[in-house]
């Protein structure tokens, strides 16, 4: 299969939908970006990667970082993880408070961002240094040490972060979370300002993609059921409430971040990442869903 020609294809393809949808400004540094990136990168696991136009150039993963902390978290935790958050599919949006208050303050999953906030919890009981730690794990998946956190970003999305905060209220109401909730808040703007380019998710992921080699980096190891199960939410819950949607037109396990970055992933086959910050309404990048569309259409390669 000739990936290079195939995304150029689909790049080509996609151009009408380059002026769809917003990118999301309700975090001020996010504002500033150029709407107007595109980049993709796939990996496969036999080694062959094809990445085109901005695939290098790093940009705010926000969301994406929630599959790094299950990771994290499933790995320090094992199954009692699932007695602080669920693995159902919400449906509902990714900062939405409703289920949250009807369910007790249980979150449903945790790729919605009550959820990754009670895992900021979890790392930052557990973790003797949270912030170097995650940082080192995010590091060693991707195997590149320049990958940082962008703090303004992360100041930034804390200035106006009220309905995040809202929700770490309502955790710390019913009792789900237990470290101060300015600390817990600060650990969960922090993880979501990481900055990775396209080529630097698509190695990053595949580890995932790959469940059959051992998972170990960084101290941090889950067993080949936990990656597939860790897959699996991404399957059920990566876009929040267009999961069903993605899984129909795309048909791979993935996850999503505001920034407009994708990532998916083909299980003992490849890794993808896409990036393009404007946003459809259900906070998922436009051109970033057509992207892959196209790409498990034309390689009729995805899991179904
Ligand atoms: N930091 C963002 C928020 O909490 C992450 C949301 C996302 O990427 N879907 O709103």
């Amino acid at each position: 299969m000739d990936y290079l020609q195939i995304l150029e294809r689909i790049h080509k393809a996609i151009l009408p939908y380059s002026k769809e949808g917003k990118q999301a400004d309700y975090i001020p540094e996010l504002a500033n970006v150029n709407p107007d990136q595109f980049g993709m990168c796939i990996h496969t696991l036999s080694g062959e990667t094809a990445a085109i136009e901005s695939a290098d150039t790093r940009f705010s993963i926000q969301s994406i970082s929630k599959v790094f902390a299950l990771a994290m978290c499933h790995s320090i935790k094992g199954d009692a993880l699932w007695k602080r958050v669920g693995k159902e599919p919400s449906g509902t949006a990714f900062n939405s408070l409703v289920q949250l208050e009807m369910e007790k303050g249980l979150p449903r999953n945790p790729f919605i961002n009550a959820g990754a906030i009670v895992m900021a919890d979890i790392l930052l009981s557990h973790l003797s240094n949270p912030e170097e730690d995650f940082l080192r794990f995010v590091r060693a998946v991707a195997n590149n040490n320049t990958i940082e956190y962008n703090h303004s970003v992360a100041l930034s999305e804390r200035s106006t972060g009220y309905l995040n905060a809202a929700i770490a209220n309502l955790l710390k109401y019913h009792g789900t979370i237990e470290n101060d909730i300015e600390e817990v808040l600060h650990f969960y703007f922090l993880m979501c300002s990481i900055e990775m380019s396209c080529r630097e998710l698509a190695v990053a992921f595949a580890a995932f993609a790959n469940h059959n080699r051992p998972f170990d980096y960084a101290g941090i190891t889950l067993t080949t059921s936990q990656v597939k199960r860790i897959n699996a939410i991404m399957q059920t819950c990566g876009f929040y409430d267009e999961a069903g949607e993605f899984a129909y037109l795309v048909g791979l396990p993935g996850k999503s971040g505001v920034g407009g970055g994708i990532v998916a992933i083909y299980p003992l086959r490849y890794s993808v990442a896409v990036w393009s910050p404007r946003l459809n309404s259900k906070g998922n990048s436009v051109m970033g869903i057509k992207a892959l569309e196209l790409l498990t259409t034309e390689t009729a390669e995805s899991i179904f």
